[in-house]
């Protein structure tokens, strides 16, 4: 297979296992054949399925609030949590509007696609072809409250994407853990 000079340069920097190349490979050796470069009425999706009507998007665990990864940034607070929040928003409105027009729209965490990709592929298939379908529940980071005294303790508060009221929250230590790369 013919590489081009620059997917040669990341294999060699190790960088060609893009969640999103990660993904179509894996779907597309599952069988289920996609369209690349689709656009949506709401958004660019990640992997479209335009017949079908279903809408894949990879979520990255920082950007848009991993209930698993995302880093209480130390610095401006404020900032950061505005655009936590401002991204949340975006992903909520898209699959809602999207939802609205009769899409199935599957978002997962990038982490998801590193540590369980036959699962991912397997939500695909349900939603490529079962007559009723419902998609998994989406938890997701909204907002972090840092904690006075030590340990370093924060509240972090979720959001369910589809139904956002009543939040959950749990207290923990700011913990800055990535996933397992095992691709
Ligand atoms: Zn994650």
């Amino acid at each position: 297979m013919g590489l081009t000079r620059s997917e040669q340069m990341s294999r060699i920097r190790g960088k060609d296992t893009s969640p999103e190349r990660l993904l179509r490979s894996a779907l597309w050796r599952a069988g289920l054949r996609f369209r690349l470069q689709s656009r949506t009425p709401h958004g660019r999706p990640d992997v479209v399925f335009a017949k079908a009507q279903v809408a894949v998007f990879i979520d990255g665990c920082f950007w848009h609030g991993c209930p698993e990864h995302y880093v209480r940034p130390r610095t401006r607070n404020e900032f950061w949590s505005a655009k936590l929040l401002e991204n949340v928003e975006r992903d909520r409105r898209q699959t809602l509007q999207l939802e609205a027009e009769g899409w199935r729209v599957c978002r997962f965490w990038e982490h998801q696609i590193f540590e369980n990709l036959p699962e991912v592929v397997d939500v695909v298939r349900l939603a490529l072809q079962e007559e009723q379908w419902t998609p998994p529940p989406s938890w997701t980071v909204v907002q972090v409250d840092p904690l006075p005294g030590e340990g370093d303790m924060e509240q972090r508060w979720m959001e369910e994407l589809r139904n956002p009221m009543p939040r959950r929250s749990v207290i923990t230590q700011r913990s800055t853990r990535k996933w397992k790369r095992t691709r």
